[in-house]
């Protein structure tokens, strides 16, 4: 169990130095024992207070890597109930399943990977692939696990209650960490001697909470700690239930034995697709780790990722883009000069609608901490001052022999000062209110 604020507190040099940030060693305590400030940030514990809070520092939900190279995964680290209260750190994975007596793996494989998006600056996709064996023939899994690993970069999840097999591909495939479905009461000596040779995550699975802690205690005590919880009875109401008081015992109750990501099955909860893609939502809110889907179709998994992306943005932290100068199209010394902000959302619209006037243009891009234009004007960031600063640290005036700025319709009203804070050597013109207008706008503004 984690340590309390007291018990961490007594272990702390208590000379209320102030050096990390809090008044005294003793709210410093109560905040690492919430899992809201990490141990390094008081420089003058001793080593070996270091190595008894090191468990205590670490987050309530563990993180679980999945897979190797560039399309890893992490999933766990969180630290509260509730977004509005820090923020939910590493997004829910999303798997789709291949079972081992399909005749299409191939296609199956290249459909996954084709469901690829970018919004905003991101690119959304599916993250891995899930084989089950439904054949129960231990040849027929190994071949098809191997052929879809020979496939595919993505991390892959295999679930058999074939332990001899999953051995066998934990073996094969160990280089690629998948993670491996499931330990239980009967089985776990021989998951941790599989943890232990191939060093893969495994699943926990149990029917209750006590089921679970006597398997992950006796994973934890053997020294494996990459794990993940599979309490599920594969029904929408007691899954839905599982997943919060799971959540609540790790975060609340600080219960370790319990601290870790989980795995969730709507492909085994329904066989409609809409309704699957439904429950798979619930879940990207209520609390399930990794959703593993059974329908690869495109109009179900892209509002998942879409909702996904939503529910995993800071609240505190705006998206945004990186303060630069933008070329669209192929400018040169004589083409437009526009100027907006930094907010994703703003940028990713205008310089798609510039794109579709096809005049080639240069797009200003100016840091507001990710502000919209109008926010950020009335928070006083996004005015003549600071925008004439930002025209001149920009170097646009080495990219363009002209000298005419082009501003955001909504904030017309900053033309003549900041033409002013230009020292009247720039021009600034006001372009449209609305994005959908650049094209149009721009067309006719190089041919005037
Ligand atoms: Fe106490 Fe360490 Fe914070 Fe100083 S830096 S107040 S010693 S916890």
């Amino acid at each position: 169990m984690a340590l309390s604020g007291l018990d961490i507190f007594k272990r702390l040099p208590k000379t209320n130095c102030k050096d990390c940030g809090f008044p005294t060693c003793l709210a410093f305590a109560m905040q690492l024992a919430a899992g809201k400030v990490e141990l390094e940030k008081c420089p003058h514990v001793s080593e070996e207070a270091k190595a008894e809070l090191a468990e205590a520092s670490q987050p309530p939900i563990l993180k679980v890597e999945v897979g190797a190279g560039e399309e890893q995964f992490k999933v766990g680290e969180e630290t509260v109930m509730f977004r509005h209260e820090r923020t939910f750190v590493n997004p829910n994975a999303f798997a789709i399943t291949i079972d081992d007596d399909m005749d299409d793996v191939d296609e199956r494989v290249k459909k996954i990977e084709s469901l690829k998006y970018e919004r905003v600056g991101q690119i959304l996709k599916i993250d891995a692939i899930c084989v089950r064996n439904k054949s129960n023939n231990r040849d027929k899994f190994i071949k098809v696990s191997e052929k879809v690993s020979s496939l595919t970069k993505k991390p892959l999840i295999f679930v058999s209650s074939d332990v001899e097999t999953l051995k066998v591909i934990g073996d094969k495939l160990k280089e690629k960490k998948p993670l491996l479905h499931g330990a239980d009461t009967a089985s776990v000596d021989e998951f941790i001697n599989i943890g232990k040779s191939t060093g893969c995550p495994i699943v926990v699975r149990g029917k209750s909470f006590t089921e679970i802690m006597e398997v992950t205690e006796k994973m934890r005590n053997a020294g494996i700690k990459n794990l993940v919880i599979d309490i599920g009875s594969r029904n929408l109401k007691e899954d839905f239930y599982n997943q919060i008081a799971l959540r609540a015992a790790a975060i609340k109750k600080k219960n370790r034995l319990l601290g870790y990501p989980t795995i969730v099955f709507p492909c085994e909860m329904t066989d409609n697709p809409l309704k699957e893609a439904l429950i798979a939502s619930i879940f990207v809110a209520k609390y399930g780790s990794i959703i593993v889907l059974a329908n690869p179709s495109p109009q179900n998994i892209y509002p998942l990722l879409v909702y996904r992306q939503n529910i995993y943005t800071d609240p505190r932290q705006p998206m945004q883009v990186e303060e630069k100068v933008y070329e669209i199209g192929s400018p040169n010394e004589d083409s437009p000069v526009l100027i907006t902000t930094n907010f994703s959302l703003t940028y990713f619209i205008i310089s798609g609608e510039v794109e579709n006037s096809k005049v080639p243009s240069w797009l200003l891009v100016m840091n507001v901490e990710g502000q919209s234009v109008l926010t950020a004007w009335a928070a006083g960031k996004f005015v003549p001052e600071e925008i004439a600063k930002f025209i001149k640290r920009s170097g646009i005036e080495n990219k363009v022999k002209h000298r005419s700025l082009v501003i955001p319709g909504y904030v017309a009203q900053l033309q003549g000062e900041l033409e002013d804070e230009l020292g009247n050597e720039w021009k600034v013109v006001v372009g449209p209110r609305e994005a959908g207008e650049v094209p149009r706008f721009l067309r006719e503004y190089v041919s005037s």
